[in-house]
Formats: C-alpha cells, structure tokens, sequence
C-alpha cells in the first residue's frame, strides 16, 4: 500500500507535516513499515480540505484528516481493509458506494497537464519522476531532434505563454535561437505575484523536474548552457525541492557537463526574488538576476535578441515550462486537440475567494467560467449570487455574472476587458462592493510601482486618491469621469507592464458596475 500526503503549501498550513509523523508512528506500532510507503507529495488541488491523504491501492480520499485519525486509518483501512468512511471525501460516496476521486464534480471536468505530476509524485525522489516519464523528452530531444525540429513542434502545439501575456513560445524560441551570440541564456520567471495566485508555486513543490527538463530543451533549442530560475524567497518549500531537484539531476548526469553522454552541456542557478511584485516584468527579473535594483527597461531590444546580461535569453514562465516534456513526448497533435482555436491545451488556475473548492484546478482552454464557478468550485457558500470573477490579478478585470458563459481564453478575456494573466481566480458574490475591489487591488499596484516612470509612479496614485475620496462618499460624477481619463493615460503612457495593465481593475468595474461607483458619489442623480 501507498499513502500519499499533500505537502503542498494550503495543507502544510494546514497541518499535513504532522500527519506524516502520526502515520510514521502508528505504522511502526501496527509493523507496517515495510509494506506502507508514506509519500509526500505536491499540491491534489482541493485546498480547502486539507490535509488530504489518499490510500493506495484503493484510491481512497480522505479529507481534513487530524492526527488523531492516523491511527483508526491504519488501524481500520490498512491492517484490516475497511475504508473509513466518516474521512472520506462526501463527494466521493455516493448511496453508501465510494467513487473514483476522477467522478467528482471537482475533477472530472479538469485535465491536468502542468499538474500531471503533482499530487503523484514525490518531488524530493527524481525516482519518481523518471518513473513518470521524467528526462525522456529531454532524451528525445538530444538524440532525435534538431533545434529546428523542437521549434516546429512547440509551434505546431499551439503553446503560448502562461504567464500572462499569451504570446507563442515556438516563436519566442525561434527568435533566440536566431539570435547570433557566443553565449546565450534561459530563465524561468517563478516570481509569481498576484495576490491569491499560488499555480507556480504548487508546480514547483509538486514537480520541480518538469520545468528543469524544459529549461534544458529550451537551452539544447537556442544554444545556451545556462539558466537561471528565478523563484520568490517567500517560497520556501519551492525553493528547497528546486535545490533537492537540481542536486539529483546533477549527480544522475541529467544537468551539468554532457548531459546523457550527448557532449551537451547546460546548468541551472536559483537566484532568490527579494518580493517586488515589477520583479516579474521580465526586463526587470533579468536586471535583479544581474544584481541591480529591479526595474524594468525598454523593449525593444526584446530578450531574444539582448536579454540578460545583454546577452540572446529565452525567458517563459514555470506553467508554461511545466507543458513542454510532455508536448515533447505526446506530439503537437495531442496538445493542440485540447482548447480553442487560438488558446490551445490547458490552463491552470487558482481559485479563491466566495467558493466551495478553494484550490488548485487545471482546465482545457475553452472551459466556461460557469463550469469553473458552478461544477468543479462547487458555487458559492451560504446560498449567495455569483457577482463576478476577477482575473488576472491586479492587472486583469471582473467578469460579470452576464459573461459567465464564455469560453476562457486569451482572446475571450481580453474581449470582455480582463486577461488571463498568470491564473488567480478570485469569486466574489452579492456582497462584496465592486469599488472596494478595484481599490483593493489599486493600492497594491500603487505599492509595488517601481517608480521609474511618471504615468505609473504619480498617475496610479492620482487615481488611488480620487478612488479613495469616492469610497468615502465625497466623489463626484466629475470624478468617475477624471478617473477614465486618467486610466487611459496611464495605459497609453507608462513604460511597463505593471503600470500599463495598472488601471485594468477600475476600468472594468467602471464598466459592468457603474451603477455602484455612481451610489458612492455624492451628486447623483
Ligand atoms: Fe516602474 Fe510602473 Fe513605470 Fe513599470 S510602469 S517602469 S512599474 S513606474
């Protein structure tokens, strides 16, 4: 038998490390250590019942397991065969039978390609993961594939970057790969920021691997020898498995100096991201690997031509790396049968606020935000009305309940003025006031601006300032119409992303909830 627990970061919070050791203890007291693996594993995806644990070979999901259940589970499921239904999660039993954990509402519509491994895995035994696959893509690619062929088929995938900005990896690739240099680069943006949004990180704690493989394939496609991830220091669980993973695929000759016997060469280095959320824009994440304050530069020169260190560098996201073995190993083919015409395989998100299932889900591209409020979050608690999702952070925009219906995509969103960005998902309902949203996420954005340039450093706090005085009921309907004017200079003028996506949030709630803006201001009419 295997026992799986979720050591990703919401059941670390929430106790898992303590179950570990209450299953340590009570298998050696039953002498089931032998024949009981406890495996700690990255993120299953429903947070908000952990800790979870699954009982193999069964499949049986228990859910806000306590230490003081460890003993009846051993006790009850594993010397003597009889599930524990009371831990079970409600979910999976149905009439009195228990259902694969795949038929729940939660799953059933997910398919998980970035998260394949997680939950499966134990990131801390490079074992596992080649056992799952792992380095096989990196085999093919060395030994089967030129540089040309990896960037026919990531372009034939249909793969584009999960970071936000959506733009096709195979071109970014052929553009560095053009590049002529003596010495090329490879970086993974892993500063993930956007309050509520946790994709990366639980890509990292559950299959640090698979962004190292991709890293290698994208250095093997440009010709470079060394990358660099750059990961937030507020992740410390993700940097640890990154540091464990690196040391494995080292020793094992999977990194490092003639990877595989092939003569080819490529390392990694983790460079720690001290929380500036501009340290994400990706000019500004190669200046702070280079060890200067983390501001953002002009574009053009674009990365693949002067990157880091002034030197060609391919830079992609970790959801995006995460995609790239298996795209390797299926074929473009099998990835681009998953998603929409212009949005292909899946996307990961995380979805928080007024929902159920607060977690980590992965859908095909194309999947309506009803499915994922409704069916795989479970709806809204205490009987509430849906009000809108936001996404996309503090760069993205609120989708009314009238769009529900849309198919998520890059192109859906940004029609009804959100983005996809990295993958927050935050539900609000009823109650919430759709103005104290935008402020919310304003003051974050006037906190994090970097300050270089005027439309973002004076502009966002200009806007905070007329926002603030309508929350406290003294705005006027002058007011709503400054705040407009103001939001499209900001968007026209500022230098980066950060300032130039900054007023997105006001924006869209001045577009599907005018009606609340206008009830805050003092003249109406
Ligand atoms: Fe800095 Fe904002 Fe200008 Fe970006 S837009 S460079 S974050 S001041």
């Amino acid at each position: 038998s295997h026992v799986l627990v979720c050591g990703g970061t919401g059941c670390t919070s929430s106790g898992s490390a303590r179950i570990i050791e209450a299953f340590e203890k009570e298998l050696d007291h039953a002498g089931l250590t032998e024949e009981v693996k406890v495996i700690k594993t990255g993120c299953f995806g429903l947070c908000a019942l952990g800790p979870v644990v699954i009982v193999y070979p069964e499949g049986s999901f228990y859910s806000r397991v306590a230490p003081e259940d460890v003993q009846e589970i051993v006790e009850e499921h594993l010397l003597k065969g009889r599930i524990v239904k009371r831990l079970l999660y409600t979910e999976t039993v149905v009439e009195d039978q228990v259902k694969s954990l795949n038929d729940t509402d939660f799953y059933k519509k997910q398919h998980r390609v970035a998260l394949r491994n997680c939950g499966v895995i134990n990131p801390e035994d490079i074992n596992e993961y080649i056992a799952y696959d792992g380095y096989q893509a990196l085999g093919k690619v060395l030994t089967e594939m030129t540089p040309d062929d990896v960037i026919k088929t990531l372009k034939d995938s249909g793969l584009r970057g999960r970071g936000g900005g959506g733009f096709p990896t195979g071109l970014k690739w052929s553009f560095a790969k053009a590049s002529v240099d003596d010495q090329k680069y490879v970086c993974c943006n892993a500063d993930e920021g956007d309050p509520g949004a946790f994709m990366d990180r639980s890509v990292l704690e559950g299959d640090p691997h698979a962004v190292i493989e991709a890293m290698e394939i994208a250095g093997y496609t440009i010709g470079a020898n060394q990358g660099y991830i750059y990961v937030r220091a507020e992740y410390p669980i993700a940097v640890k498995r990154l540091e464990i993973a690196i040391g494995q695929a080292r020793e094992m000759g999977l990194l490092g100096k003639d990877i595989l016997g092939t003569g080819f060469d490529f390392d990694l280095e983790l460079r720690l991201g001290a929380g500036a959320f501009v340290c994400g824009e990706e000019t500004a994440l190669m200046t702070s690997i280079e060890g200067h304050r983390g501001e953002p530069r002009p574009r053009p020169p674009f990365p693949a031509v002067k990157g880091l260190f002034g030197k060609p560098t391919v830079l992609n996201n970790v959801e995006t790396y995460a995609n790239i073995p298996q795209i390797i190993l299926k074929g473009a083919d099998w990835f681009s049968s998953m998603g929409t015409e212009k949005s292909k395989g899946t996307k990961v998100f995380a979805l928080g606020g007024k929902i159920h299932n607060t977690g980590l889900v992965e859908i095909p591209m194309g999947t309506t935000l009803r499915e994922v409020i409704e069916e795989i979050g479970g709806g809204i608690p205490n009987g509430k009305k849906f009000k809108a999702a936001q996404t996309g952070g503090p760069s993205g925009g609120c989708i009314p309940a009238e769009h529900m219906d849309i198919e998520i995509d890059y192109d859906n969103l940004i029609a009804i003025g959100s983005m996809m960005g990295s993958g927050g998902l935050i539900v609000m309902d009823e109650d919430n006031c759709m103005v104290d949203i935008a402020k919310f996420f304003l003051e974050f954005t006037v906190d994090e601006s970097c300050g270089k340039c005027t439309p973002c450093r004076i502009g966002t706090k200009r806007l905070y300032e007329l926002l603030d005085k309508i929350t406290k009921g003294k705005g006027t309907l002058e007011d709503l119409d400054k705040m407009e004017e103001l939001c499209y200079y900001i968007k026209e003028n500022a230098l980066c992303g950060l300032g130039q996506t900054a007023p997105n949030p006001v924006l869209s709630t001045l577009r599907y909830f005018r009606d609340e803006y206008v009830a805050h201001v003092v003249d109406k009419k």
